[in-house]
């Protein structure tokens, strides 16, 4: 017999050889019916596998992430011999589970896949799934698994073999297909009611872009065709809301390949909106003690390599820049931290100083492969919402605390109402692997998880998450699709301040280390910019709306009346612009409401005599004729209860 431990800490005991579906089924028969995979003793274990020593064991379903990312690695094999069954000779390369889906990134030799292919494979991927093939996990030597894939002739799966120890390879046999894996998969494909291949791209072997490019194919699946309904729907909404299309439409940023990839642009509309978000985000940190620098766009590289960042990225970072007479080199800000430390050691601090927060909106460029760029969200330049506060341990949960209180002011003000966190801590077993004395991360770690219990944040803790350098903790919101973002960053770090040799002089006249926390609410303005649209659906709230209000003239008469408006407007920091074309009054409402302004005003003879405007709101919402006084008074007064939803 074999003690079994479950998540409750209940324990009991079970004949060794006994299959986490066993166990689900002693609980229950609901559960032993949508039970997919399990975690044994931490490692992620087949629902199939015999158990034989005493274990602690979780049990996944559909409704949890571990069970989803199962079904769909399994879907991943399903496809792949949906294909091998469909197209001989192809060779496969990797299939994960992503966050909704899978892929299998597959060289199909001198076959072009089509979006008709993809309708063929579902096909048979559900004709497939109709015969419940089981997974079947086989042990099999390097030698053995070798010379299966080159008799086969996939020099793909043989050079992931090469690279794995002795004794450790598994395969899996579903249906007339086999595969190298680790696994864990589902029970059998029976499981797959629901498939739907989402799109095809390149994708370079192992993301290198000198060896060759496979074709990659997108899939997601379900256990309910419903569930698939629905996510198509959802799908469809997505798109619609893409920030590369809003951004183009609502013109807010540009690429060009000519300014250089993965370069962003902004527009004088986004950077209107960018603008505004800064200077809402520096009014409340200048509330909030912060003390705002700017710093060059380029480094020499000894300030890396003191940071170490030189050591950790320097090797997938763009190349140093050298001057031509000394021979000096530099290096494109990957991070505005060093700089800040310089900032710090600059003068002599007393703990009477501390803390010290440091903020800067300072653009860094990281070099991403130009496969990997996409839109606002993965760019080689973009700009933190950045700042690093210089405290004393004892300052470190009022800090977070503080920090936390911004980020809330924020998101509520941009109506994210579902925000969430992630606390980062230490490998529980392997204290070793950190910088730092144990005392300060204890003290640390407990700070954090007060400051979220304090602040009423919902978060969980991920253990052996934390970097090297310190715990952190990680904000995500989720957008009005219940897609989760994650967005802002609060990292505790011991690292830089030893390596830069940060002091100050504490109380007892001595010198002590300073904390350094770095925090970035946004995370950046491109990716916030990004997820902002793709929440709003570019339906900006009024404080930020680039033009709040369009003035529509019924016709050429009216330019002049609607000329003193605009200006009127501006002088009470309201952006307005006019529609002059010479174009009916029902379209000029037609575009105004495709281009998503706030408030539109009409104006024709009454309101040029009468000094009035005819107010629609976005969404077709009359508000009738009021005096134009009574309009500005109106839209400050909206701006500011926006701002302030504390
Ligand atoms: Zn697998
Ligand atoms: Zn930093």
């Amino acid at each position: 017999m074999i003690n079994i431990t479950f998540p409750d800490n209940s324990v009991r005991q079970f004949e060794a050889g006994v299959t986490p579906l066993d166990i689900a089924k002693s609980l229950s028969e609901g559960l032993a019916r949508n039970v997919l995979s399990a975690k044994v003793n931490g490692k992620m274990w087949d629902a199939m596998r015999p158990v034989n020593e005493d274990a602690t064991i979780q049990l996944f379903t559909w409704d949890d992430p571990e069970g989803k990312a199962t079904f769909w690695h399994s879907s991943a094999h399903l496809m792949a011999e949906a294909i091998e069954a469909l197209y001989k000779g192809v060779k496969f390369g990797i299939g994960p589970a992503v966050d909704a889906g899978f892929y299998y990134d597959i060289d199909t030799g001198d076959i072009t896949l089509t979006e008709a292919d993809l309708v063929a494979i579902e096909k048979k991927m559900l004709e497939l799934a109709r015969e419940k093939q089981t997974f079947e996990r086989v042990d099999v030597s390097k030698a053995e698994a070798l010379k299966y894939f080159t008799e086969k002739g996939d020099e793909y799966k043989e050079e992931l073999i090469s690279e794995l120890e002795d004794g450790t390879i598994t395969y899996y046999k579903c249906g007339a297909f086999t595969d190298l894996c680790r696994g864990p998969h589902i029970p059998n494909t029976g499981f797959i009611k629901a498939v739907k291949l989402t799109s095809l791209a390149g994708a370079y072997w192992r993301g290198d872009e000198k060896r060759k490019q496979l074709t990659r194919v997108y899939g997601i699946t379900f256990p309910k065709q419903k569930e698939l309904d629905e996510y198509l729907v959802l799908l469809e909404e997505a798109k619609k809301r893409d920030h590369r299309k809003l951004g183009r439409e609502l013109e807010l940023f540009m690429f060009s390949d000519t300014v250089g990839k993965g370069l962003p642009i902004w527009l004088p509309k986004g950077t209107e909106l960018r603008l505004r978000l800064q200077e809402y985000l520096t009014k409340i940190q200048k509330e909030y003690g912060y003390e705002q620098v700017i710093t060059p766009h380029i480094g020499g590289k000894q300030l890396y390599v003191t940071s170490g960042h030189w050591d950790h990225y320097g090797e997938d970072s763009f190349r140093p820049i050298t001057t031509p007479e000394e021979g000096e080199e530099y290096l494109l800000k990957p991070m505005n931290c060093p700089h800040h430390c310089m900032i710090f050691k600059w003068k002599p601090r007393s703990y009477k100083d501390l803390p010290f927060r440091c903020a800067e909106f300072g653009t860094v460029y990281r070099y991403e492969q130009s496969g990997e760029l996409h839109g606002l969200t993965r760019v080689r330049s973009f700009t933190q919402d950045d700042a690093h506060i210089f405290c004393r341990p004892d300052q470190v949960k009022e800090e977070f605390i503080r920090v936390m209180e911004i980020i809330e002011i924020i998101f509520k003000a941009l109506d994210f109402k579902n925000f969430e966190a992630q606390i980062s801590l230490r490998d529980p077993n392997d204290h070793e692997k950190y910088v730092g004395t144990d005392e300060n991360w204890a003290k640390a770690e407990a700070a954090i998880q007060e400051a979220c219990a304090e602040k009423g944040l919902p978060a969980h803790v991920e253990y052996g998450e934390a970097a090297f350098y310190g715990p952190k903790l990680d904000f995500m919101v989720k957008d009005a699709l219940g897609r989760k973002w994650q967005l802002g960053t609060i990292q505790v770090d011991y690292n830089l301040p030893e390596r830069f040799d940060l002091t100050y002089i504490g109380a007892d006249n001595e010198k002590h280390r300073p904390v350094m926390v770095h925090r970035a609410p946004f995370g950046s303005m491109e990716r916030f910019v990004a997820v902002l649209l793709e929440h709003c659906a570019g339906e900006f709230p009024l404080w930020l709306a680039p033009d709040q209000v369009i003035i529509l003239p019924v016709s050429e008469k009216y330019i002049d009346f609607a000329k003193n408006l605009q200006s009127y407007l501006k002088k009470s920091d309201i952006r307005a612009l006019i529609d002059e074309r010479n174009e009916k009054i029902g379209r000029k409402i037609r575009d105004a409401e495709m281009k998503k302004y706030p408030y539109m005003l009409i104006v024709g003879e009454k309101e040029a005599t009468e000094n009035q405007v005819s107010v629609r709101k976005h969404g077709q919402v009359d508000l009738g004729t009021m005096p134009t006084d009574d309009f500005a008074a109106m839209i400050r007064k909206q701006v500011e209860e926006e701002q302030n939803k504390r």
